[in-house]
């Protein structure tokens, strides 16, 4: 009898350790029966922690249908319908067959994503970047608990506050505001994670969050004063809200407190959001900042149409060119403050969206996936940041609009 080596049986212990798509397995579509799996659905839509009841197959090894074990619709999804199948938060890398009418495994597929997945984590990773790992039923679980872990140490930390805490699908919120307030607050909020889905084509019922997102509402400026000083040593913040976030898991905290005008709390409170969801979708690379803030003030007015913060802002940002026919120099930097930079910001963005939606859509997820702002700007629309002021110049009326000299 021949024996395998010692390093060859640890080698097969190591890779039977690895997800099925690592090991380039074929998936076995009959062992799906009583496990609870994510469906990625034609139509843009996601479900979420679904048991399967059944799997029809068509005597090859192709599947022809799934029947769900839950009381809402759909309980059956004909093979047509799926786009993909995750097991454990692994694709199996499927695609439909159409002449034969049923669905199979893929190897290209799978060497097409393998390929991508390693090219954008190689260039993530000169940055110090990552694409955020796909998460199981079991890391959710964890992270749930980590946040009201969280929550709990903040009741402890403010005893004389009557903090309640409240859930939707994405953001679980620890507030002292009255409940209809913060039924409000969350109306919003879950617009708003619909209306940027829709933006960067996430399917509907995918969560994108850390577990979810958590949001710390308070009544009174010094309670949220307080909790910055103790969290984020940011005592002295000027800002009614911030969003915080953490490299290493992906978590988001928003924390703001309510101002006397409803409206524009509900404003800034979507605004900080859209800067935790930035964050989080594909990767922890950095949007810039002058998009970054343009399109989460841009996204705040869509969601909370009352709010007309961003329009100020956008208005003056105009008159700022129409006048001074040149932008401070380190505007695509870090050099971005409050007011008109934060509409020219929106401005900028509304133009190239205008211009190309889909391009636009590319020139943000280039960014998410390692390319630098200006580098990814040339690959969608082919523009550098000067051609972009011309060509947005243009279209205000001011011709030769450009970067002052350093
Ligand atoms: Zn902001």
């Amino acid at each position: 009898m021949r024996r395998r080596s010692p390093i060859i049986a640890v080698l097969a212990v190591l890779g039977a350790l690895l997800p099925a798509s690592v090991r380039g397995e074929v998936p076995d579509f009959q062992t799906l029966t009583g496990r609870v799996i994510d469906l990625e659905l034609s139509g843009r839509r996601y479900l979420s922690g679904v048991e399967v009841e059944s799997v029809q197959q068509d005597g090859k090894g192709g599947l022809t249908e799934l029947k769900l074990k839950r009381t809402e619709e759909p309980t059956v999804v004909a093979a047509s319908q799926i786009m993909e199948i995750l097991v454990n938060a692994e694709p199996w890398d499927v695609a439909y067959v159409a002449d034969r009418k049923l669905l199979a495994h893929s190897p290209e597929e799978r060497t097409a994503r393998l390929a991508y997945e390693s090219e954008t984590a190689g260039r993530l990773a000169k940055s110090k970047k990552k694409l955020w790992p796909r998460l199981t039923a079991a890391a959710v679980a964890k992270a749930m608990e980590e946040h009201h872990e969280h929550i709990a140490e903040v009741k402890k930390l403010f005893p004389k506050l009557n903090f309640k805490t409240y859930e939707s699908p994405y953001f679980l919120v620890c507030s002292d505001l009255p409940e209809a307030d913060v039924r409000k607050m969350l109306k919003a909020l879950d617009s708003l994670y619909d209306e940027l889905c829709e933006g960067f084509r996430i399917p509907t019922g995918k969560n994108i969050w850390y577990g979810k997102c958590i949001i710390h509402a308070f009544a009174a400026k010094e309670s949220f004063l307080a909790w910055e000083e103790h969290y984020y040593k940011a005592g002295q913040t000027k800002a009614g809200g911030r969003a915080h976030w953490n490299y290493g898991t992906g978590r988001v905290i928003v924390s703001v407190y309510e101002s006397k005008q409803f409206t524009n709390f509900v404003g800034l409170l979507t605004h900080e959001t859209t800067h935790g969801f930035l964050h989080r979708y594909l990767s922890s690379a950095e949007i810039p900042k002058w998009l970054n803030e343009g399109v989460s003030d841009w996204a705040a007015e869509s969601v909370v149409a009352a709010y007309d913060g961003p329009r100020k802002k956008q208005l003056q940002a105009v008159d700022y060119c129409r006048q001074n026919k040149t932008i401070p120099n380190g505007f695509f930097g870090e050099d971005i403050e409050l007011g008109w930079r934060y509409g020219m910001g929106t401005n900028l963005a509304k133009f190239l969206s205008a211009r190309d939606k889909d391009k636009y859509r590319e020139f943000a997820v280039g960014i998410k996936e390692g390319y630098s702002p200006e580098e990814s700007l040339q690959r969608s629309f082919g523009l550098s940041y000067a051609d972009l002021l011309a060509a947005y110049g243009k279209k205000i009326g001011v011709s030769e609009l450009k970067l002052a000299a350093p």
